[in-house]
């Protein structure tokens, strides 16, 4: 065969129509229809789901799924309240088998609330929950098409990596977008020119979030006209997106002011709590702070979470099923050592964790500081067979180290 007439043995095309030719024995095969076979592979040996699985998704009732984030999340009683009811409801949307003209609109959820609060925890034991794919992306990181950075496209080829490319399982999943307050319209920017991480990529993230056909480079990036696209149907996937809303307080706060001075009476029943106005917030709120009607439109489900009190804090040390205490007493198990923590040195984390105002991912960072030491001699002193942490050991150890590093833990 003569150079020029070499041809991909799959798909025909010809040498100048591909960027890669690769020999085989008996003819060639081309980057395109490598990438696809890749992808045909990664579909039939993955291990996953059946079929029939596929097709329903075993839910459990509201009050099942509120059951099952308890043993994970402490305290976000509202929280988790609406997001069980909203889960519910849109795995019961897309099991449903009743064509009565009725449809049910998608309940994707939008949670507010300090960062370490348990948004993120949340969004994660509804995915282990359900078995779906799901993945965490921190908005920032999009801007609008066409300037450096990544697509908001890049979102669904994150989940289809996490469903070992297996298009009908992510299709099933769930996204948990981060930060989504920080591409809030920025309405103090004097600047003429375009928004470009804020408004553009809330524009671009109603398409995905309102169900529909997307096409996705499989492996992630920025799309390019060689790459080989897969499309995901986003109609069935649920989006959470979570923020801390820094500065909403205010804006909800003034808002019941005005009301309160509107209607001229301040009935008792009706008394602001004033230290936690996030409890208050309206779809009105969020586009005071700036994200766009359109977007707020699709985030029908709004779930404020608390700030941890120290009563909540201390429970976290200790009550879920995956807590701090059990995790550390687990990895010295591996070595044969049993750990205790006095009373008193669990107190003592959590003052230091309210004191860096670091919420409960403080906790993880203080407990690390203070059990470092142990976690590294320990394993080679086979003669120790208890650890037990005093108030003491926890002072000397975490004074050692320099909290002011804890803060940006
Ligand atoms: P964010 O609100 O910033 O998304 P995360 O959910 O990531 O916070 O919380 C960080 C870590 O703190 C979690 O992995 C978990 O260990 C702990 N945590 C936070 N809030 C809670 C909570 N309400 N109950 C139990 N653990 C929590």
């Amino acid at each position: 065969m003569k150079k020029k007439d070499v041809k991909c043995s799959f798909c025909g095309k010809g040498k100048d129509e591909t960027l890669l030719l690769i020999a085989g024995i008996e003819g060639y095969i081309c980057d395109k229809c490598v990438g696809q076979t890749q992808q045909i592979l990664q579909k039939e040996m993955s291990p996953g789901k059946t079929d029939d699985d596929l097709k329903s998704i075993k839910v459990l009732k509201p009050i099942e799924i509120n059951d099952f984030l308890n043993e994970h999340v402490i305290g976000q009683d509202f929280a988790k309240k609406v997001i069980a009811v909203a889960v519910y409801n849109h795995y019961k949307r897309i099991n449903q088998n009743i064509d009565d003209g009725v449809e049910l609109e998608k309940s994707n959820i939008i949670m507010l609330g300090e960062t370490g609060t348990g948004k993120t925890l949340i969004a994660r034991t509804i995915a282990k929950m359900l078995e779906v794919p799901f993945c965490i992306v921190d908005a920032t990181v999009f801007t609008e098409a066409g300037y450096v950075g990544e697509d908001v496209e890049s979102i669904l080829s994150r989940l289809l990596q996490v469903a070992d490319y297996n298009v009908e399982l992510a299709e099933r999943g769930i996204v948990y977008i981060d930060e989504i307050d920080k591409i809030a319209r920025k309405l103090d920017n004097p600047s003429i020119t375009r928004d470009v991480s804020g408004e553009g990529v809330q524009q671009a993230l109603l398409k995905l979030l309102e169900g529909s056909d997307v096409l996705v480079p499989p492996q992630g990036g920025r799309k390019h006209p060689e790459q080989q696209l897969t499309k995901i149907n986003t109609n069935n996937i649920l989006f959470i997106c979570g923020g801390a809303f820094d500065g909403i307080n205010k804006v909800i706060a003034k808002r019941l002011q005005t009301q309160v001075i509107g209607y001229g009476v301040h009935k008792e029943k009706d008394k602001i709590d004033e230290e936690n106005y996030l409890q208050y917030v309206t779809p009105l709120d969020l586009k005071s702070f700036g994200l766009i009607p359109e977007l707020i439109g699709r985030l029908p489900v709004i779930a404020p979470v608390n700030p941890l009190k120290r009563d909540t804090l201390r429970k976290i040390l200790t009550l879920p099923k995956n807590s701090l205490v059990k995790q550390y007493q687990k990895l010295f198990k591996y070595e044969d050592i049993v750990l205790t923590f006095d009373e008193e040195v669990l107190d003592y984390i959590v003052e230091k964790a309210l004191e860096f105002k670091l919420g409960a991912r403080g906790l993880r960072a203080i407990c690390e500081a203070i059990m470092t030491d142990a976690m590294f001699e320990l394993p080679s002193e086979s003669r120790v067979k208890t650890l037990k942490v005093d108030l003491e050991y926890a002072t000397t150890k975490l004074s050692r180290i320099d909290t002011t590093k804890l803060k940006v833990a």
